[in-house]
C-alpha cells in the first residue's frame, strides 16, 4: 500500500469538536438539539446504523429518540411516525433509516418529513436547493466526503472527477457537489460502457456502487484520490480473504462476515495517491454530518 490513508474517523472527530461551541450557544438559549429516528423492521445493518447515530448523539449531548415499527408496518403507519416527529418542537431533525420494507412507499415517507427537519437532505425541496447551489441540508455522505477532501487539501477546481453510482443518496448529490466545487464531473452507472477507461481519467474517483471490490487497480490513474463509499457485508470466505486486510481476518472468523468497500484496497492502494479505508473512511463522516445537520436544524434559518 503506497496510497495516503484518508482518515475519516479523524476528520469526523474534528467536525464533531467544531460543533461544541454551537451547542454551547444553543444551550445558553435553552435549546438542546434533538434527533428523531424512524426504524422499521429488524434489518441488522439498519439497527447497527441507528445505534451508532444515537451513540454519537449521546457523545455530543443531543436528545434522541427512535420510533420503532415492525417489519409489517404499512405506509400509513410509517407516515404517522414521521408526522409525530414533525409535530414535536424538541425534535429538530428526523431521519428515516433506509431501506424501508417493500410494502412501504419510501418516496411518500421521505416527502412527509418537514423540509426544515430533513437532516438527511432527501426532501425534494432540499434536493432542489442543492441543484440550484443554495443548499439547506445536503445528504450526509456526500457532504462528509466534501469535508474530507477539503480538509485533506485535495484540490477540485479544474480537475477531473468521476463518480461511480447515481443514487439519490450518494452518487447524484456527490456529482452536484463536485460540479459546484468546479471539478469536471463524469457520472457512471450500471449501463456505462468501458468503465475502466472513464475512471482512469479521474483525478478524484468516488465509488458508490454496493459491489465488493469492483474498483480494481486497472480502474485508477496513478496518483488519483480514491474515495470508497461502499459498505458491503461479505460472508464468503474466499472473497473475504481477497478483500480484507490480514489483520481483520480474525474479525471475519468471529462474526462470520466482514465489512468491505467497493474498492479492491490492496490493488488500488498500490496505484492511487490517496484512499479512504473501509471501515474508518466515509462511514464516520456520514454520522458527523448528520450531527452537524441536526445542530444546524436546531439553530434555525440563518
Ligand atoms: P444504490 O442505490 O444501490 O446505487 C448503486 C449505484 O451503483 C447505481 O447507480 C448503480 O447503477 C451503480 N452500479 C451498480 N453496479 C454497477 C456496475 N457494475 N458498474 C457501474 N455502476 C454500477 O446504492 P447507494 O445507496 O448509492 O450505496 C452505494 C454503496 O455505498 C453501498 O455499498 C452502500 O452500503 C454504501 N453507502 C455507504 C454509506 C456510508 O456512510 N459509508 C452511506 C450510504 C451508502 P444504476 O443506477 O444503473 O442501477
Amino acid at each position: 500500500m503506497t496510497a495516503r490513508r484518508l482518515d475519516g474517523t479523524l476528520v469526523a472527530r474534528q467536525i464533531q469538536d467544531e460543533l461544541r461551541p454551537l451547542l454551547d450557544a444553543l444551550r445558553a438559549r435553552g435549546v438542546r438539539p434533538g434527533l428523531g429516528a424512524v426504524l422499521v423492521g429488524d434489518d441488522p445493518a439498519s439497527a447497527v446504523y441507528v445505534r451508532s447515530k444515537t451513540k454519537r448523539c449521546e457523545e455530543l449531548g443531543l436528545f434522541h429518540e427512535t420510533g420503532r415499527l415492525p417489519a409489517t408496518a404499512t405506509t400509513d403507519q410509517v407516515l404517522a411516525a414521521v408526522e409525530a416527529f414533525n409535530g414535536r418542537p424538541e425534535i429538530h431533525g428526523i431521519l428515516v433509516q433506509l431501506p424501508l420494507p417493500p410494502q412501504v412507499d419510501a418516496q411518500r415517507v421521505l416527502d412527509r418529513v418537514l423540509p426544515e427537519k430533513d437532516v438527511d437532505g432527501f426532501h425534494p425541496s432540499n434536493v432542489g436547493r442543492l441543484v440550484q447551489k443554495r443548499p439547506r441540508f445536503v445528504p450526509c455522505t456526500p457532504a462528509g466526503i466534501m469535508e474530507l477532501l477539503r480538509r485533506s487539501g485535495v484540490e477540485l477546481a479544474g480537475r477531473r472527477a468521476v463518480v461511480i453510482g447515481r443514487s439519490e443518496i450518494v452518487g447524484k448529490p456527490m456529482a452536484l457537489l463536485l460540479m459546484h466545487a468546479d471539478a469536471t464531473v463524469t457520472v457512471c452507472h450500471s449501463r456505462t460502457r468501458e468503465l475502466p477507461a472513464l475512471t482512469r481519467e479521474a483525478d478524484v474517483l468516488v465509488a458508490a456502487i454496493g459491489k465488493p471490490g469492483l474498483v480494481r487497480g486497472a480502474h485508477v490513474k496513478p496518483g488519483a484520490v480514491v474515495v470508497d463509499v461502499g459498505m458491503n457485508r461479505v460472508a464468503d470466505a474466499a472473497l473475504a480473504r481477497e478483500l480484507v486486510e490480514p489483520e481483520r481476518l480474525g474479525e471475519f472468523e468471529r462474526k462470520g462476515y466482514a465489512l468491505v468497500g467497493d474498492v479492491h484496497a490492496a490493488e488500488v492502494g498500490a496505484v492511487a495517491g490517496a484512499l479512504t479505508p473501509v471501515p474508518g473512511g466515509v462511514g464516520p463522516l456520514t454520522i458527523a454530518m448528520l450531527m452537524a445537520n441536526t445542530v444546524k436544524a436546531a439553530l434555525g434559518p440563518s
